[in-house]
């Protein structure tokens, strides 16, 4: 038979179908206050309606003067003139001879070139005198030097850090035009699955594969709604399928989809829906599905956990990434193999490993050796996937291969 749908192909290929699905999909533009849109995308770009700092203000606890002055004065110091505290809306003045005392984030007084810092100063009888020399412009911020009116600060296509968040608020803005988060079903399928905190029956399993895609899905900032365990039965999957795509963007599956005889998913997809991909040449995770059932996207990942995991974290991320615009790509790190690999087959692999820094800097990677995609334990010991390019090679150690660190919101 031949298949109607693009099957067994590359990493790549996947990739590029899925960017150009969701780019056709992109979600609306709401705005959201600050507190609520750490990791969304940003939509539009923000540009400074104020400079940063606002105005001059001094960096440190000390005395506004001028560093001329202070510096000739020597022993007859400078006369204290007044006090300027952040917050204070005073246009002080300040006089020839004379100095303010300042605390950080006050403004400098007019005609003030330099802060002593508390520290370095001595105070008697109202005068002021220098421990040591203050060069002009000493602790001093100048107004508009972190940011200057106009000026774009974050691009639309940017993620929302709380750095980034923070310059928002900086700015003064209260809340900022993001792409919608898509709302995400999750399922898991199969007779064989018992919620963990049930007794099993010979030949049951606990469902590890919820937990797994639910806090995965929050990691990237989406609630997600998780189904009761699907059966694999056609009929009922194709109910739950239809209806949960009646009510949210993204469906993400999990099991089913290999070539078993309980594996419904594909034929499911394909008469009620339609299928973008299913096979992708990778390991683990190659029978993984992609397609459209109803409105909604179905996204469906093979049922090991550790497929699950790759999965996610390569497609399924790349689709989250899509559908909100995200600009800035999740690119690989390159770090130095720290135990050989033979890889003996053709097709591009996901090993997982453990990321680390030497002490002299140079990022290395240790490949858990159990790497069949039932070895949910050596993904637990891990913190990074290994990608290893299509084609059967021999890696040694002190060579470099691509990582992609599992952390949640970073890659920016
Ligand atoms: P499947 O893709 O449905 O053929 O499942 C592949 C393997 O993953 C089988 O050993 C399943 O028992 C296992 N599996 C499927 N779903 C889950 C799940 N939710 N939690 C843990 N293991 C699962
Ligand atoms: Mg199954």
């Amino acid at each position: 038979m031949i298949d109607a749908f693009p099957t067994r192909l590359s990493f790549a290929e996947a990739q590029a179908i899925l960017a150009g699905v969701a780019a056709g999909r992109r979600l609306e533009v709401i705005r959201q206050p600050l507190s609520r849109a750490h990791g969304a995308v940003l939509a539009a770009d923000l540009v400074a309606a104020l400079p940063l700092p606002g105005f001059n203000n001094s960096a440190m606890d000390g005395f506004a003067l001028r560093a001329s002055e202070i510096n000739a004065a020597g022993e007859a110091g400078l006369r204290l003139a007044g006090e300027q505290f952040a917050g204070s809306s005073r246009e002080l003045v300040l006089g020839l001879g004379e100095c303010t005392r300042i605390t950080t984030g006050a403004p400098m007084p007019a005609g003030a070139d330099a802060v002593l810092i508390k520290e370095e100063a001595r105070e008697i009888d109202g005068r002021v005198m220098a421990t040591t020399s203050v060069a002009a412009g000493a602790h001093l911020r100048r107004a508009g030097e972190d940011v200057a009116v106009g000026e774009r600060v974050l691009r639309a296509g940017d993620v929302l850090t709380p750095a980034r968040l923070s310059l928002a608020a900086a700015l003064g803005r209260d809340g900022l035009e993001v792409f919608r988060r898509p709302t995400v079903a999750v399922f898991t399928t199969g007779d064989e699955l018992r919620p963990p905190g049930q007794p099993l029956a010979p030949g049951e399993i606990h469902d590890s594969n919820r937990v797994l895609l639910q806090t995965l899905l929050m990691a990237e900032g989406i609630e997600p709604v998780a189904w009761p365990v699907l059966p694999d039965d056609p009929a009922r999957m194709a109910t739950a399928l239809r209806d949960a795509a009646f009510s949210f963007d993204l469906v993400i599956t999990c099991g089913g989809v290999s070539a078993g005889e309980k594996d419904h998913l594909p034929a499911l997809l394909r008469e009620q829906g339609e299928v973008y991909f299913w096979k992708v040449r990778m390991k683990p995770g190659m029978p993984v599905l992609f397609g459209r059932l109803g409105e909604a996207l179905l996204l469906g990942l093979p049922g090991n956990p550790v497929s699950v995991l790759a999965t996610f974290l390569t497609l399924g991320r790349g689709l989250l990434d899509g559908l909100q615009g995200r600009r800035e790509l999740r690119q690989p790190l390159r770090a130095e193999l720290l135990t050989p690999i033979t890889k003996g087959h053709a097709r591009l692999e996901f090993m997982r490993g453990n990321l680390s820094c030497s002490e002299t800097g140079q990022l290395q990677v240790r490949p858990n050796p159990a790497v069949a995609s039932h070895r949910l334990r050596a993904a637990a010991d891990a913190n990074a996937l290994i990608q290893l390019p299509e084609g059967a090679a021999d890696y040694a150690v002190g060579d470099r291969v691509d990582v992609l660190p599992f952390g949640g919101l970073s890659g920016v």
